[in-house]
């Protein structure tokens, strides 16, 4: 691929390629959409985006679930020459508002069904002096342009001189795991050029078939499964969101090859019933990343879907988003690593106990990265954005890990959550893994707690399985049965649901504020 095109040539020129081959599939309606629909869709949204008022340089929210009409939109608003920001389908009107404002969107492409949430949005925005200019809504509403009146526009296609290396392509959120989300600008090249560097470890082939439940709005969705398989010719089987039997169902009814998850759709292939009355043998691999994986675990989940092993791979907003991945040849990658560096990437491992010094193979230290796949900033945040990215152009990632000899990179945990117990450091990552290998655990976070004398003692927040009668004790037991004894769960809660961010991160933070909470309300 050319990294000097903008994100949507490439899906363009796909149409030549492919023409008649499937790109997408509805997994509820069976729709399909081929490579050429795709392209001539984006080229008539693009002209009625134009005619309705985007100019180059615009900031185009979607707001919208997973769907065949996603990617239409989003090329549809780069070919216009905009900048697409793509919003957290779960989002409040607040939140909606707080990143419209953020990102100071003119226009908004949002889905009937989130049209009340847009429009209280829109009233929260209407008193800031810069309000939205329009709202499309894509499966129609009444006062309001729709997909339809986009794909009808006769006018030509706009021209915007577009500067690949300049001219912000997407403006994805950060998670919001550690904090308030911010607005990660990623010019066409990062994108294009980050695509190019993964095609040397991972890259479905044409044809091949695989599934999109890993929203949209997220840059691993976003990449994985819309910019890079809509490059080569594989077809995107959607689903608008994770539903374990209709996800396995999907599978079976469209022989899905590739997967590509997130730890909690791994949780549930590995633990459900459920999972045992499919056929799932047409899965040839399991990509998952985003958040800490349990070894144990993935090769549960592996050995139900008949898999030698799962494939990890990682990254962030930040890295456009990819660094390492373990590719589907590899014959034998070290387990549970989350794979090997793409190409024209730098790693250094840096010392945690202040003195910054770098670290060799086997040692576990803060991960920095260099590249050309490292944003452009955050948007609007000069002094965030140089906290993060050095004058050296090395990018702090928060994240602990370390390389073994043959250069795998192993992804323990962030800086920020690790748990100082006594003059120890504790990663809730390592307990949560330990947790989730009891039979009568279906899911487990762990946060550090203050304690009477100034330390931080882990305490576990665990669901169990139902009609288990697992105890606290036995928790605690279980666990202190496996790991060192600085590292032992002192505190154990009972809880229904571990609160999970839409890309399948656990918010540990709302732990935290649930329990600073309660000690406010006890004194
Ligand atoms: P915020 O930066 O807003 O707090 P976030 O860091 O969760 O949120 P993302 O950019 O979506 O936002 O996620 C990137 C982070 O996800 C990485 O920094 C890392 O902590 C985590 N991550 C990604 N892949 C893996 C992986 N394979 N194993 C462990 N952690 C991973
Ligand atoms: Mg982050």
């Amino acid at each position: 691929p050319d990294v000097d095109l903008p994100i949507h040539d490439a899906v363009l020129s796909s149409a030549a390629r492919y023409g008649e081959r499937t790109a997408l599939i509805d997994g509820i309606t069976g729709e399909r959409v081929s490579y050429a629909r795709l392209a001539a869709s984006v080229e008539r949204v693009a002209a009625g985006l134009a005619e309705a008022g985007v100019r180059k340089g615009d900031v185009v929210a979607l707001f919208s679930p997973n769907s065949v009409a996603y990617p239409m939109a989003y090329y549809g608003a780069t070919r216009a020459g905009a900048t697409v920001t793509t919003v957290s389908s779960l989002s409040t009107p607040g939140e909606l508002a707080g990143q419209l404002g953020d990102s100071d969107a003119r226009w908004l492409i949002t889905v009937s069904p989130f049209l009340p949430t847009a429009v209280a949005a829109a009233d929260l925005l209407a008193g800031t002096g810069r309000p939205l200019l329009g709202t499309i809504v894509l499966d129609g509403a009444e006062g309001h342009i729709s997909l339809a009146d986009l794909l009808a526009t006769t006018g030509p296609a706009p021209e915007p001189a577009i500067d690949p290396g300049e001219d912000i392509a997407v403006l994805p959120y950060s998670s919001g795991t550690t904090g308030l989300p911010k607005g990660v600008m990623l010019t066409h090249r990062s994108i294009a050029t980050n695509l190019a560097q993964t095609d040397a470890l991972y890259r479905p082939a044409e044809g091949e078939r695989v599934l999109a439940v890993l929203p949209f709005f997220h840059i691993y969705g976003l990449t994985a499964l819309l910019n890079q398989p809509l490059r080569c010719g594989a077809t995107v089987v959607v689903l608008p969101r994770f539903d374990l039997e209709q996800f396995c169902r999907t599978i079976e009814q469209h022989r899905v090859q590739g997967l590509v998850v997130a730890p909690p759709i791994v949780l549930a292939l590995a633990k459900h019933p459920l999972v045992e009355g499919f056929d799932l043998s047409s899965v040839e691999y399991l990509l998952c990343a985003a958040a800490p994986l349990d070894h144990e675990l993935a090769e549960t989940c592996a050995r139900r879907l008949g898999l030698p092993h799962l494939l990890q791979g990682y990254g962030m907003t930040e890295l456009s988003p990819v660094t390492h991945v373990v590719s589907p040849t590899d014959r034998d990658p070290s387990p549970g690593s989350v794979g090997r560096m793409v190409p024209s990437t730098e790693l250094r491992i840096t010392a945690l106990d202040g003195s910054g010094d770098d670290l060799g193979p086997g040692e576990q230290g803060e991960l920095l990265i260099r590249g050309p796949q490292v944003m452009k900033g955050y948007f609007g945040r000069p002094s965030e954005t140089a906290a993060m990215v050095d004058a050296d152009g090395w990018l702090h990632t928060g994240d602990i890990g370390h390389v073994d000899e043959r250069g795998y990179l192993f992804v323990v945990d962030r800086v920020k959550e690790l748990i100082k117990y006594k003059g120890y450091q504790v990663a809730p990552a390592e307990l949560e893994a330990v947790l989730l290998g009891h039979p009568e655990i279906a899911d487990a976070a762990v946060i550090g707690v203050p304690d009477a004398d100034g330390t931080e003692c882990p305490k576990a927040f665990v669901v169990r399985v139902p009609g288990s009668g697992l105890t606290a004790e036995e928790v605690t037991g279980y666990v202190a049965g496996q790991v060192a004894p600085y590292k032992k769960v002192r505190a154990v809660e009972f809880v229904d649901a571990v609160p999970k961010s839409a890309a399948g991160k656990i918010l540990r933070r709302e732990l935290r504020a649930r329990e600073a909470d309660r000690a406010g309300a006890a004194s």
